[in-house]
Formats: structure tokens, sequence, C-alpha cells
């Protein structure tokens, strides 16, 4: 009997882990995607393998926060206000949640799916030529002092649901152990056991290049539509380039989901949380471990071509071009956070987080119809695509994942 054909349709950190898993179970797998693998949303993220990211930002500490930061010109927080109303739906989506049952929801659903990121990568790329890509590192949360870690209080209570407790360094051991951060900052919550990945753009492209040398079809085609057959089930996709037929399809296209599953009556109310990063190129400083610049509200990463800070939130559309602000505030906010940096250029970027209003993403079979979907993983994606990829996989052979995939349900917005 030929082997059964899938089409994964998006080459990003989630495509690309499915493509994978699919091969080596013997499928015939081709992985579509508009541009080149790993130039999405994957390319230019802060690189964290974040096992600790269990909390969402809808908490009930955002009603607290979130005036002070529409109020604060120099906040981490940007919105395109001439989207909002398009936005406005997901907005009270979101907010909806930002309660203590919903943080709560997240915390338990997110857990199982990030508390073994950094083993789920290792085994993704064990025996290819990307072993030893994914490294072991601390993570530090960096406060300005006392006062500013208690103003964290509810995110550290949920991350201790879950096991996550921070060694505390203060003072000038902060500069003992971060010796790039300037005086201003005297306070680090230290997490052990975490991980990161020195450019994830290129660490998913060469798994599309792995995926390529195991036989499997690297496609650049856009996809329209997905077509079925009289009994619901896929028949095959439509593309620029012409319709291929298929036995399975897999939706990881990150924000561009949300068109193509609308095509299929999938009501996911999806959103883009629109994030930024400046890499600082030949820097004369870099951190030891990875940070969090709780204040700035983006990450830093010592990556190969260069310092990378990567962060912010943008509330807004996925079709317009970056704004100015985002940057400006991350170049201001690292020449203050690290005096010593020098360095001989920049490059900027931006990405489109895919994000549901209630933090978690959408993982399962669109209704009997062999049409699978795998996006939605907000800040968490890098994170968490192996094992999503993984996930799937099992789904598409009809076996049963070894964890509770309720919440991700893709059917939840509709019931
Ligand atoms: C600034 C920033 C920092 C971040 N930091 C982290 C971090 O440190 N750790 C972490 O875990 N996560 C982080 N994230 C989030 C993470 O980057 C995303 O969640 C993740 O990359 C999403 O991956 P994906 O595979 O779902 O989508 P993407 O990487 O966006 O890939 C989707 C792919 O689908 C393709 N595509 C779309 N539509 C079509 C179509 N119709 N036909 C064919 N192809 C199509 C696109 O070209 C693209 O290649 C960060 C995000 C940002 C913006």
């Amino acid at each position: 009997m030929s082997a059964k054909t899938v089409i994964v349709v998006g080459a990003g950190i989630c495509g690309v882990s499915t493509a994978i898993y699919l091969n080596r179970m013997g499928y015939k797998v081709s992985l579509i995607d508009k541009g080149k693998p790993g130039m999405g949303a994957s390319y230019g993220n802060s690189g964290f393998l974040a096992q600790w990211a269990v909390d969402p930002v809808a908490s009930p500490d955002l009603w607290r926060i979130g005036p002070k930061y529409l109020a604060n010109k120099n906040s981490a927080l940007f919105i395109k206000w001439g989207y909002m109303p398009r936005m406005f739906p997901w907005l009270i989506r979101f907010l909806s949640n930002a309660t203590d049952k919903g943080a709560r929801h997240v915390v338990r659903s997110l857990g199982p799916l990030l508390s073994d990121a950094v083993d789920q990568h290792k085994s993704l790329v064990q025996n290819t030529p990307l072993d030893g890509w994914v490294r072991d590192s601390k993570i530090s949360f960096v406060y300005r002092d006392k006062m500013h870690f208690d103003s964290d209080t509810y995110s550290w209570k949920m991350k201790k649901t879950a096991g996550l407790i921070p060694k505390v360094v203060t003072g000038e051991a902060v500069r003992e152990e971060e010796p790039i951060l300037g005086k201003d900052y005297r306070y680090l919550a230290v997490l052990e056991g975490q991980g990161h990945i020195t450019d994830p753009g290129q660490y998913v492209a060469k798994l599309a290049d792995h995926f390529t040398s195991l036989g499997g079809r690297v496609i650049s085609a856009e996809v329209h539509d997905l077509q079925k057959n009289t009994d619901g089930r896929i028949s095959g996709i439509s593309t620029d380039i012409g319709t291929m037929p298929c036995d399975f399809a897999v939706i990881t296209a990150g924000i561009w989901s949300k068109g193509l599953t609308k095509k299929l009556g999938l009501k996911i109310p999806l959103e883009a949380e629109r994030g930024y990063h400046v890499i600082f190129e030949n820097p004369s400083v870099l951190p030891r471990n990875p940070l969090l610049m709780v204040d700035g509200k983006f990450g830093v990463n010592s990556m190969d071509m260069g310092l990378r800070c990567a962060g912010t939130v943008e509330l807004g559309d996925h079709k317009s071009g970056p704004s100015v602000a985002p940057i400006k505030l991350i170049k201001n906010h690292a020449r203050q956070a690290f005096p010593k940096l020098t360095f001989s250029g920049t490059q900027e970027w931006m990405g489109f987080r895919p994000s549901t209003p209630d933090s978690l993403p959408v993982i399962g079979e669109v209704e009997n119809s062999g049409i699978f979907v795998g996006f939605g993983h907000q800040h968490v994606g890098l994170t968490a695509g192996p094992k999503t990829g993984y996930l799937l996989s099992q789904m598409v052979a009809g076996q049963n994942p070894n964890m509770d995939l309720l919440a991700f349900n893709p059917s939840r917005f509709s019931l």
C-alpha cells in the first residue's frame, strides 16, 4: 500500500516540526510556504525556549497595569488605533479572560505543552545536523528593585503553581551574575533549567533542509483554499501554482491561518500582537544567559548575528508595515540598561505573534475532515513548536496523544 499524503501549510517552527514528525512516521509529506521556511514570526523572536511562560498577559494584574501602560507614552504597549474597531471583539474577549480563573486555566493548560520544551527541541534535532543547536540556559527576570519585583507578585504566584520558583539575586551581586546590566538594576529573579536558540530563523530553515534530506518536499506556493469531498473529507489544496491532492492537511500558517480557517467555516478569533526586534551588531558586551527586561517588556539574547533585543506588544493588523515607536523604545531602553554597550550598527524587524483571546493555541482536527490545525501560540510558539508538531503527527496517525488537549480544541470558540 502506498504511503498516505499530507500537505503541511506554513513552514514556521510549528509547520517544519509537524512535517518532520509525519515524515518519520512514514507519510509522504509536502511542506508548502508562500515564502521561505522560517521567515514568519519564527524568524525574529527572542529565541527563548520559555518553559517558564505559563502565565498569560491577560491576568487580573492587567486591570491595574493596563491603564498605566496606556497613560505612559514610554511604555512597551503600543496600539494601532485605526485597527481598533476591527479588533474590538477580540479585545473584549481577551479582557474577559483577565481574571484569576482565566489565568489559572491558562497555567494548567499551557504547563504540559511547555514544561519539557528544551527536551522536545533536543529530541527533534537528535541525530540531525542540528544536534547542538539547542542550548541549556538560565533566564533572569530583570527588575529595578524589590518594589518593582513585588509589583509582579501575581505572575510569580502563577509560575509557582507550575513549580517555577526563582533564585533571587540582589544589589551588586546582580552585576556579578550579569555584568552587562547597569546600576539601575538591583534585583534579578533567576530560573534554572531553561533553554535558548541563537538563530531561530536559521534553525527553522535548517530543519526544513533536514526534512528535505529525509525525502520530504518543500514547495514554494501560496495556499488559497482547501477542498473537500461531498463527505466533508479533505481532497486537496488549491494554490497559486495549481491544485494538489492529499489525504490529510495541516494548517500551521501562524497569523495567516485566520484567513484559511475562515474559509473552512471555522470561527477562530485570531489577532496579531505585533512584536519587534533590534540587533546590535558586533556588540561590546553580551549577557551570560538570556534576560527578560521586565520594565521594557523585551527579551535579550546573545545570538550568532549580535545582541538581539526582542519584544514589546503592538496591538494591530498583520498587513501594515512596522511602526517607528517600538523600535525607538527598544533602542533607548537598551542604551540605558546596558551602559557599556557599543556596537557597529543595528538591524530591525517586526513580526506577528498569532494570538487568541484565551491565550491558548488551537491544536486539533477540524470536524473529522482530515484537516488539522496548529497555530495561535502567541508569545510561546518557538518554545511549543516541536511538541505541537509531535502531537499533530499523532493525531493525523489516529493515535491518542498522551496529553489532555481539550483546552486547545479548534471548535471551542464556536461552542
Ligand atoms: C518579537 C517577538 C519575540 C518572540 N519571542 C519568543 C520567544 O522568545 N520564544 C517563543 O517561544 N516564542 C516567541 N515569540 C513567538 C513566536 O515567534 C511565534 O509564536 C512562532 O514563531 C509562531 O510560529 P508559527 O510556526 O505558528 O508561525 P510562523 O513562524 O509565522 O510561520 C507561518 C508560515 O506560514 C506561511 N504562510 C502563511 N500563509 C500561507 C499561505 N496561505 N500559503 C503558504 N504559506 C503560508 C508564512 O509564510 C510563514 O512562513 C516571539 C514573537 C515575536 C514577534
